[in-house]
């Protein structure tokens, strides 16, 4: 602080630098300032479908990220605000009509009703990748890839902002049987003493960046025993660098929680960072940019992940922009994924062919520095299958594509080929080339 700064001015810019956390759900539309300046109409539209899918906003993200000039065509205003389209029109009108009736009791019947029809559950999660402990299934742990055990600690079930086209989206709505969430580390750790062959741990949510620092810390100091020397990285999934990066710079105990990364390395560990980014708009900030240098400053690793989104990220020139921004930041590209088969799919998906393309136009443009990023790559109930591209094998015309990962391991990097469908957006709606009946790993 210049000592001939007037106190006035100082804590002026301290709170632009720091403004007060400030959220908004469905039930605060109304008092979202910069929304009332669009049609009546949208706003209804919204309320409409954020009684079905999670809706929750920030005052940064208004603040700082959107563009209500163009807010319709604006990629962050479509990243956080329903939109109609996001609903079917027989779904929307279904719940238009219930709270027309203003009657709790149908409401609640038609919205559940919506919800059981968007697969909340995509990929087989509730049923395949639950493990068990003593034979008794374990609350808030997925285990589907052999390496990575996904922890999902229940103050962590929430976000700073939710993205629209979430695919935990059931996680957030409230109910509590579409809830994957654990109270405390106890059976993580019963967990992974009885498989040594897990050497990462992923914590997820939700966002486990809202949690408080000491909160946090208990669930991953026991990770820091010499008897997990087994887990050799503790990856973080978060939003937070977008939604809320003060959590890394100026929140009460920001410094603890690098405190606590910088632990996490001390004890021999691998910190990776899971940043999920969907356009370079989100990197704009100042904020933004302390939060990722304070990060990288503890020794953890940023890597980004996100996937191509109708609406929000379809061109390549962008996928290209953000990667470069990112490479430069010092964040490590890392994956782009397939929009998943689940709540506002319709809305959001693109088909895999015009995904590749994108992908590869987006490749050609960055340095192999910024060629990091596998994909496209489906999250499906076998594995990650990625589209390496499209050719022709004998005049037929064909998708090339891997395992990335595999419910069985042996899968892993097999290429394998698909009829060439123009419209198919996702796994299941491929037919294997070449007239075979099954793909390899339908046996
Ligand atoms: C993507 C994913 C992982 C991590 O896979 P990596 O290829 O190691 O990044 C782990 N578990 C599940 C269920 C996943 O979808």
């Amino acid at each position: 602080m210049n000592s001939h700064t007037p106190i006035d001015a100082v804590q002026i810019a301290e709170a632009e630098l720091a403004p007060a956390f400030k959220v908004y759900t469905a039930r605060h539309l109304q008092q979202i300032e910069q929304l009332q300046q669009l049609p009546e109409q949208l706003k209804h539209e919204m309320e409409v479908v954020s009684s079905v899918l999670p809706f929750r906003v920030n005052n940064y993200v208004i603040e700082q990220l959107i563009n209500w000039d163009d807010a319709i065509n604006d990629p962050m205003f479509q990243l956080t605000f329903p939109q109609r389209g996001m609903l079917k029109p027989e779904h929307f009108d279904a719940v238009e009509a219930a709270l027309a009736t203003e009657d709790k009791a149908e409401i609640k019947r038609v919205v559940n009703e919506v919800r059981q029809a968007l697969n909340p559950h995509p990929a087989g999660q509730m049923e395949h990748n639950i493990p068990r402990v003593n034979g008794e299934p374990v609350n808030g742990i997925q285990h589907k890839y052999n390496e990575t055990v996904l922890f999902f600690p229940s103050s962590g079930q929430v976000c700073h902002s939710y993205c629209t086209f979430c695919f935990r989206w059931a996680q957030f709505v409230g109910d509590q049987s579409l809830k994957i969430a654990a109270k405390e580390s106890g059976q993580l750790c019963d967990y992974l003493r009885e498989h040594p062959e897990v050497t990462d741990v992923l914590i997820t949510g939700g966002d486990p960046m809202v949690m408080k620092t000491k909160n946090l810390r208990a669930y991953l100091e026991p990770l820091l025993e010499p008897e997990f020397d087994h887990i050799r990285t503790i990856r973080i999934g978060s939003k937070a660098l977008t939604f809320w990066p003060y959590r890394f710079v100026t929140d009460e105990d920001s410094d603890d929680l690098m405190d606590l990364f910088r632990d996490i390395i001390a004890a021999g560990k691998h910190l990776a960072f899971m940043a999920h980014y969907n356009h370079w708009r989100e990197m704009g900030t100042d904020i933004h940019r302390q939060a990722v240098a304070r990060i990288r400053e503890t020794g953890a690793h940023i890597r980004s992940q996100g996937p191509l989104l109708n609406h929000i990220n379809t061109e390549a020139d962008d996928w290209a922009k953000m990667w470069q921004t990112q490479v430069e930041l010092g964040i490590q590209p890392y994956y782009m994924f397939v929009e998943r088969d689940t709540g506002a799919q319709h809305y959001f998906e693109v088909p895999l062919a015009q995904a590749w393309n994108t992908y590869r136009d987006a490749m050609k443009q960055v340095s192999g520095i910024a060629r990091t990023a596998r994909g496209p790559s489906m999250s499906a109930t076998p594995g990650k299958v990625e589209i390496q591209g499209v050719t022709e094998i004998n005049g037929e015309k064909v998708f090339v594509l891997r395992f990335i990962q595999g419910r069985n391991p042996d899968w892993v990097q097999r290429p394998f080929f698909a009829a060439y469908d123009e419209k198919a957006t996702w796994l299941n709606h491929l037919k294997p080339a070449f007239g075979e009946e099954k793909f390899f790993f339908e046996d």
